[in-house]
Parts: structure tokens; C-alpha cells; sequence
């Protein structure tokens, strides 16, 4: 039976894996805990140890941070350059789902931040061919952005001799709390395969059934651990140091460095994947029906553990949120190579049946995790502040925006 947490709205069905406690408390709201009572001055001075060892004598790059032109990018380079006083060379995977809001706040922070940067442009007809197939196989468009954005800091600590990567939060202990912060868990090739790439490693896209060949996946490839090892190459994560809080760090970010936000149509937060066109539409929608909730729940969660959302205030905002319109679809649609005509009937496939109801041949009714939560107050909901100075305005692109060359 699927239990509920009665602090956050998670449940025992979370993907990443959540634990229930006697008291009906989840792992997640446990480890949130420890952001009130660790010493993180304490913690700080540790990361302060660490990095220490890692200061380049020869004017050279300390340390690689990877980036997009959004979530907590802004945050990390601010706390690498500004205050640990680190030279990061900025690394970012181009994912092809660029918003033309994304760049801006890609230029923007490396001019801000002083930083050089790589950019990884794989050649989008790979891309393309990957991505029908993880759509296919395991109903993620996803697979190569989370391929790409954690193996190419990897494959460039290991060709720049540069041996610490710098992340942000551990998303496997903001979410579901799988370690305790005093673990320090660091970046593992083991993680990235069961969360991040849901179970496949670039080497198991190769199958008879796709046209894929080993020039396509070859730079998804995670170095060897022989490799690894010679260089002393570890990833970091800065949510073990510094009590993490997205929604206050990115309004320092706005303020201080003019990072951009905007509106979403699936959610109320406004500050986390502004880089993307595809992570909040119909890669949200897709979560929802492969896992029967949506990125909106995330958000929720995270703003009643700060206390900023009352429950009943957060289950009200998911279901406002989750059942709302995809935007860009026809976008990627046209980008993939799927016509619009057959599409309801694509995306109706990935509906797992514990959470939608089949109602005719056409007609699926949404039974997802928001079901058994119940509004107990039908008070107004307390409004929520967010900063929301641009937007993604996709609708004056024609096309996707790519960095790199090529007409694709
Ligand atoms: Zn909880």
C-alpha cells in the first residue's frame, strides 16, 4: 500500500526510492532536519579544507563547474569564484532545448562571473536518434540532456588533468534524503547510472532494435575508472556545505547578478529551469504520466520543508498546476520528427495505469499521487512570493536555438 508522508506530499511510490517512518515521517523531511541543527559554519570551513588542496600554483584553472542558464548555476559560480576565491572553468552540454532566456542568462553569467567556458555541441542528428529511442524504450527525451550534462565535466577533468568538479545540490537527498549531509556523498558513476540515466548507460542504447551506432553514443561514455583514478577526479556537492535553498539563493542571484527568471504553466516556481523549453512542458508532462506527479509536487515540497507553504496550501498549488496545458510541444514535435496529428495518441502510451483510468477508447482520467490528498481548508491560498522579470518567449523562435553550428 502507497503510504503518505504527513509533513511533505511525497509518498512511498517517490522513483528515487523514499522511507516512511513509524511516525509517517519520510526520509526527505528527516534529512531537511538536519539544515536546522548541523553546524554548517562548521561544514564550511570544511569545504574550505577540501578546495584548499585543489588551489592550481600555476595560475591555472582550480576546479570545473558545471552550468546551464538556469537552476542553481548562478549560486555555485558565486560561491566557487566569490567566496571560496576558486578559477572554475565553466562547463555546459548544449541540449538543444535552449530558450532564448537560457542564453541570455548563459552570456550573462560568464560575463558577470569573469569565467571561461566550454560548451559540448554533439551533433544534433546522434542527438535526435538517441533521443526516439530512450522516447521509445523508457519514455524519456531526457536520457541524453542527463547523459551529456554529467559525463562531459567528467570527460574534461579528465583531458584537462583538472580533478575537481564542483556541483550544486545532490538532488537524491534534496528530494527523497538518501544520505545524511555529514556523509559528504560525492559524485559516483553508479548514481549517475540508476538515477540520472534511469538504469542505461550510453553502452546499452546499442541494441538491434534502433539504427544507433557507436559514433552516436560514443561521448555519452563515462571515463574509465582507471582513468578516474589516476587523475583523482571527484565531484563534490555543495548542498553538503551550505544549508541549501534554492528559492533564497536565486533571489540573492537576481538581485546581485541580474539572473532571469519567468513563469511557468506547470508550476508556480519561476526561478528553476528557465534554461529549458522542454523540462517544464512536455518532459513534465511525461513524468506525470509515467509516475503519476509532476514537477509542481517537487516544488510544493521543497517550499512547505522551508515553511514557506502550509500542506494544505501545497496540495492546493498541485492540483491548480499539474493538470495544466504543455507549451512548445509542436516545437519538438517538429524538431524529433513526430507529426503533430499522431501525437495524443504517442503520448498516451507512456500513461502508467496505476495513476490514469482508461475511460472510452480516446479518454484517460487522472488518478495520480494528488488523488489521495485532501484539501482540509478551503481557505485562500497564501500567496507565495516569487520574482518573475522575463520570460521565455519562445514563440518568437521559429526554431530551437542552438549555440553551435549547423542547421539543425
Ligand atoms: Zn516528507
Amino acid at each position: 500500500m502507497i503510504k503518505y508522508c504527513k509533513l511533505c506530499l511525497y509518498s512511498s511510490a517517490h522513483p528515487l526510492g523514499l522511507i516512511i517512518n513509524n511516525d509517517n515521517i519520510c526520509s526527505g523531511c528527516k534529512i531537511h532536519e538536519e539544515k536546522y541543527t548541523l553546524d554548517w559554519k562548521l561544514r564550511f570551513e570544511k569545504l574550505k579544507k577540501i578546495v584548499k588542496n585543489y588551489k592550481s600554483r600555476k595560475n591555472n584553472y582550480d576546479c570545473i563547474v558545471p552550468v546551464t542558464g538556469g537552476g542553481d548555476s548562478y549560486f555555485i559560480v558565486h560561491t566557487v569564484k566569490n567566496i571560496l576565491k576558486l578559477n572554475p572553468l565553466l562547463v555546459t552540454y548544449n541540449n538543444y532545448y535552449n530558450s532564448p532566456l537560457g542564453i541570455k542568462n548563459l552570456a550573462n553569467l560568464r560575463m558577470k562571473f569573469d569565467c571561461d567556458i566550454l560548451i559540448k555541441n554533439i551533433n544534433p542528428n546522434s542527438v535526435k536518434k538517441i533521443t526516439k529511442y530512450t522516447l521509445r524504450k523508457f519514455h524519456s527525451l531526457y536520457w541524453h540532456s542527463l547523459a551529456g550534462q554529467t559525463v562531459y565535466p567528467v570527460q574534461v577533468a579528465q583531458n584537462f588533468e583538472i580533478p575537481l568538479i564542483i556541483w550544486g545540490a545532490h538532488q537524491g537527498n534534496e528530494q527523497v534524503g538518501m544520505f545524511s549531509h555529514e556523509h559528504e556523498v560525492e559524485m559516483t558513476r553508479r548514481y549517475r547510472k540508476d538515477h540520472d540515466l534511469m538504469g542505461y548507460e550510453a553502452e546499452d542504447l546499442l541494441a538491434t532494435e534502433n539504427d544507433l551506432n557507436e559514433n552516436d553514443i560514443n561521448e555519452f561514455i563515462y571515463p574509465s575508472d582507471q582513468n578516474i583514478n589516476k587523475i583523482g577526479i571527484r565531484g563534490i556537492y555543495l548542498s553538503n556545505f551550505i544549508p541549501w535553498d534554492p528559492k533564497k539563493q536565486h533571489e540573492k542571484m537576481i538581485r546581485q547578478f541580474k539572473y532571469k527568471s519567468c513563469d511557468f504553466n506547470r508550476t508556480f516556481e519561476k526561478y528553476d529551469h528557465t534554461n529549458c523549453n522542454v523540462y517544464m512542458n512536455i518532459h513534465d508532462y511525461i513524468k506525470l504520466c509515467k509516475n503519476g506527479y509532476s514537477k509542481v509536487t517537487d516544488h510544493a515540497v521543497r517550499e512547505v520543508r522551508h515553511g514557506r507553504l502550509s500542506r494544505n496550501d501545497a496540495i492546493k498549488l498541485v492540483k491548480k498546476y499539474e493538470l495544466n496545458g504543455v507549451k512548445y510541444l509542436n516545437l519538438f514535435n517538429k524538431w524529433i520528427g513526430v507529426k503533430d496529428e499522431n501525437i495524443a495518441f504517442f503520448y498516451d502510451k507512456f500513461k502508467n495505469n496505476k495513476f490514469w483510468i482508461r475511460n472510452g477508447v480516446k479518454e484517460y482520467i487522472f488518478n495520480g499521487h494528488s488523488k489521495n490528498l485532501k484539501i482540509l481548508k478551503n481557505k485562500k491560498i497564501k500567496k507565495i512570493y516569487y520574482i518573475s522579470n522575463s520570460n521565455i518567449n519562445l514563440n518568437d523562435f521559429p526554431k530551437y536555438v542552438v549555440f553551435g553550428k549547423g542547421i539543425n
